[in-house]
């Protein structure tokens, strides 16, 4: 079982949130101008890391908001918890 510290609520047990995915893919900044193996790769290509990795995951039974954590693979420590860094407009 994973302890998670969401920076607006504090510790709360794993089973408050859903895990969504690596915090480290980014969509390409034109997806018109992607080819299919590019839009491939970021739709479906993920890696299996071992040791400390970045995710999403969102307070769904709590604050409702997504955040940041810093999880190693191996041992299941979560390192941190941080609030997400806004999206820079265009
Ligand atoms: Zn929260």
């Amino acid at each position: 079982m994973l302890l998670i510290a969401c920076p607006y609520c504090g510790p709360r047990d794993q089973v408050e949130y859903s895990y969504g995915g690596d915090a480290n893919v980014r969509r390409p900044a034109d997806p018109s101008a992607s080819t299919d193996a590019e839009w491939s790769a970021y739709l479906n290509e993920r890696g299996n890391p071992a040791g400390e990795h970045d995710e999403l995951w969102q307070h769904a039974m709590g604050c409702r908001r997504w955040i940041a954590v810093r999880r190693n693979t191996l041992t299941h420590e979560v390192v941190s918890a941080r609030t997400l860094k806004p999206v820079a407009s265009t």
